[in-house]
């Protein structure tokens, strides 16, 4: 389920192309190499931990997969051990009914259909069972390389507070995202934003005030208390912030038309995984 914005909140001021180019250019600088958080041997491995993922943690698929693709790293011999003997090891994952069954079921169709291959073709992922264009889309980017864009809960939630998307839908935020996104962004974007949401822009109360797009950001009720509002408006020009993007006054302050404090900022979202 994604993140519903406040109803109270403003949308986001529309970043244009150069705004975007500046902002995925000051989160490739914080994470050079950015990677999914989930730990995986193959794509076949990676593709079983991204459907255990959904509405659960990274964290907590991190702590049951080590056993189960010690068992199992394979399709075959994944289907080999069959839906009983999966359950019993991601039992600590949310779901886990349903995501044993379907880990069994796309193991058999991967034999069945693509050799025991990963297929690198987005309808043949998505036609897998437990598998929708999320999924597909972190198999593609991660395993192959595709410049995709998966929309989680929390790249729903940066992409539209940034001002990337005004999308009302996961594909309305993808579709936004491919035509503001800079091709040399593209095959890391997805981790730059989810990352960014799961550090940074948090669900409940985003840390505007350690943000590096602050400057960049649409947000109309950024966390920032005034007082700490110290770098000038040329720190923000020196990163490349084009113009248009949040201006320091004189003392230092952001704008007060894009900011509010952070007793009256904080957003009131429900933060809930996908
Ligand atoms: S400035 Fe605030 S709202 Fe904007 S991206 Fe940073 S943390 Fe999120």
């Amino acid at each position: 389920m994604m993140t519903k914005p406040s109803p109270a909140a403003k949308p986001a001021r529309r970043l244009t192309k150069a705004h975007a180019e500046a902002l995925f250019a000051v989160l490739a600088k914080t994470r050079p190499d950015p990677r999914t958080e989930l730990d995986y041997a193959n794509p076949f491995t990676l593709l079983v931990a991204v459907v255990l993922s959904a509405q659960a943690t990274d964290k907590g698929v991190n702590k049951a997969t080590p056993a189960l693709f010690a068992a199992a790293d394979t399709p075959q011999r994944m289907a080999d051990l069959g839906e009983e003997k999966i359950a019993g090891f991601i039992k600590t994952i949310g779901l886990w009914r349903a995501k044993a069954k379907n880990v069994a079921a796309l193991s058999r169709v991967l034999i069945e259909r693509h050799g025991g291959q990963v297929p690198r073709d987005r309808d043949a992922l998505q036609a897998l069972p437990g598998v929708g264009r999320k999924t597909a889309n972190v198999v593609l980017a991660e395993a192959f390389g595709e410049p995709t864009i998966a929309v989680d809960t929390h790249v729903f939630r940066v992409a539209t507070r940034t001002g990337l998307s005004h999308g009302k839908t996961p594909d309305q935020v993808e579709a936004d995202l491919m035509r503001i996104t800079p091709a040399p962004y593209l095959r890391g974007a997805h981790h730059w934003l989810i990352l960014h949401g799961r550090y940074v822009c948090l669900a409940r109360k985003p840390k505007c005030e350690a943000c590096a797009i602050v400057d960049i950001c649409g947000y109309k009720a950024k966390t920032l208390p005034l007082q700490s509002a110290k770098a000038p408006a040329k720190a923000a020009a020196k990163r490349g912030a084009p113009s248009g993007a949040n201006a320091r006054n004189k003392n230092g302050s952001i704008a007060s038309s894009s900011i509010t404090r952070q007793s009256r900022a904080a957003p009131r979202t429900k933060s809930t995984r996908t």
